[in-house]
């Protein structure tokens, strides 16, 4: 099965001149759904991570089902006041302007073995705010994954130190 066939590009979308890839018809798939599954967890079997992190909200969907797959906890990180108790957050630059995440301050302890999952990696930004979030609680990120990477975008740059993995790149 090539997960490809799942990722719909939609011309324009949010604003004019950009390509968005639609995961939904992946989501709508119990076996390319499946497959994903298998692929984001192919490579995290024996590094004891305790803590999967998801970022709001297209994260939220494997995050939690690769969390169950490892048996570690799920950790949300979300838009600006999402989060009913005590949060720190990260704010970082958009093509136009910013955007803040938040995390509970109790989300985390220090010595915690940490993959992040987020959808896509793009420019790079949200995940590396979302890795400054995690190692000022004392997480240590073991990996960083994604449904895919759009890697002419250069995302990568941005997190150098860490381990990067996709189950699709562009
Ligand atoms: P970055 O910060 O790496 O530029 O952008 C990544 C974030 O934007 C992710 O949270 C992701 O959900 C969202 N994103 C950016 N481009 C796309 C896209 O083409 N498709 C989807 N599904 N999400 C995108």
């Amino acid at each position: 099965m090539s997960l490809q066939n799942y990722i719909r590009d939609i011309q324009g979308f949010p604003k004019e001149g950009i390509l968005f890839k639609d995961i939904t018809p992946l989501l709508i798939d119990p076996l390319a759904s499946q497959e994903c599954l298998k692929l984001l967890v192919s490579t995290l079997k024996d590094k004891k991570i305790n803590k999967v992190v998801g970022v709001e909200s297209r994260g939220f969907f494997f995050g939690t089902l690769i969390a169950q797959e490892l048996n570690a906890g799920f950790v949300p990180v979300r838009k600006p006041n999402k989060l009913p108790y005590e949060t720190i957050s990260a704010t970082y630059d958009l093509e136009y302007g910013t955007d803040t995440l938040e995390i509970h301050i109790d989300a985390i302890q220090k010595g915690d073995r940490v993959l992040i999952h987020d959808d896509v990696l793009a420019t790079g930004g949200t995940i590396k705010a979302v890795s400054e979030l995690v190692e000022r609680l004392g997480g240590e990120i073991v990996q960083c994954n994604f449904i895919m990477e759009l890697s002419f975008l250069n995302g990568r740059e941005k997190i150098k130190d860490q381990e990067i993995f996709a189950a699709l790149t562009y």
